[in-house]
């Protein structure tokens, strides 16, 4: 079978021939329909979630949706069967997988396409407990659901984001920008979306309800405007930077309403926000971390595509040939949205 191979951490990827694997005990082969191509996938590339030299050469792609094309022994699912893929390796025993809190395992075992092979290949092995119900929701929209709508649903909830609020997202244009930003609308929340250029700035306004209001995160007047585009200008009751630039999260949490939440996914090891102390009590302000989502959250990001209440918002759909190529875009910064890779 045809695959995209990362030789070294940091490296090049390269489209190879490769034997197509066979499953094993608790394990599925899937036919891989879509495989979303995304920032979190290059920063995986880089060896930005393990740089461990024993684990290359590896198949890179984690979020994917597959029919199941072969079962191992002790699998419940079935050949035919349509799957969407969670994206960390859990131990399912912990007391956080046994609440059905799987992104906060603790017996936690790595990322799939990282640890273990992933889906920018013809076919792919997965944990059969990695292997959701994909349910009506198609192929593409689901490789989507699987982290760009996906983690978005787990910020929501672990806020609370509802017709109270008013959501300032920070990154719009990207993948879980622009999802978030459609959620936080359809749960009656006042949204103002946040990016830099023109370009992405547009295809916010392209892709999201009237009801979200881009703003020019490069621009001086930046805090002035969020809090122009708030109810009563009191600034955004809730912040989620998806980018990890710390002026602007400066700039965000100057604009932060009282009793304010700051949501941050960065996953970048070098950034540090140092806002004063005193800040967070005079505002009674809270800074979160929100980490991925739980498998029951995945499975439901889907069916609000399947249901048509949210867009999955699909710049480019590409073959495993192209693959490479767009990680180069995306290592120059070139690209924003989504790409899909149906092998
Ligand atoms: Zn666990």
């Amino acid at each position: 079978m045809n695959a995209v191979v990362l030789d070294e951490w940091g490296g090049e990827l390269a489209v190879e021939e490769v034997d197509r694997p066979d499953p094993g005990p608790g394990e599925v082969r899937v036919d891989v329909r879509a495989c979303a191509v995304t920032r979190t996938i290059e920063n995986a590339v880089q060896g930005g979630l393990s740089d461990d030299p024993a684990l290359t050469p590896r198949i890179p792609g984690h979020e994917f949706t597959g029919v199941v094309d072969a079962v191992g022994d002790g699998v419940s699912l079935d050949v035919g069967d349509r799957v969407l893929a969670y994206f960390y390796l859990v131990c399912g025993t912990c007391d956080h997988c046994r609440r059905g809190e799987a992104n906060r395992c603790t017996g936690f075992e790595g990322w799939y396409g990282v640890n273990c092979d992933g889906a920018y290949a013809e076919y792919a092995i997965l944990p059969a407990g990695n292997a959701l119900p994909l349910g009506e929701t198609g192929f593409a929209a689901g490789a989507v659901a699987a982290d760009g709508l996906a983690t978005p649903l787990h910020v929501c909830e672990r806020v609370g984001v509802d017709d109270t609020d008013t959501v300032l997202v920070v990154g719009a244009a990207g993948r879980i920008g622009v999802h978030l930003s459609q959620l936080a609308a359809l749960r009656g929340a006042h949204v103002v979306a946040a990016d830099v250029a023109p370009d992405r700035l547009a295809h916010v306004d392209d892709v999201t309800p009237d009801a979200v209001v881009p703003v020019d995160a490069s621009s001086d007047e930046f805090v002035a405007r969020v809090r122009e585009a708030t109810p009563a200008d009191e600034g955004p009751t809730v912040v989620v930077d998806t980018v990890g630039d710390v002026d602007t999260l400066h700039n965000a949490f100057a604009a932060l309403a009282m009793g304010g939440q700051v949501v941050s996914l960065t996953t970048h090891h070098d950034r540090v926000f140092d806002a004063p102390m005193k800040e967070y009590v005079v505002k009674e302000a809270s800074f979160v971390g929100s980490r991925y989502a739980t498998k029951d959250q995945v499975v439901r990001a889907a069916r609000l595509f399947a249901d048509g209440r949210i867009q999955p918002v699909v710049r480019r759909r590409v073959g495993l040939d192209e693959v490479p190529a767009v990680h180069r875009e995306l290592r120059r910064n070139e690209t924003f949205g989504t790409t899909v890779v149906e092998p």
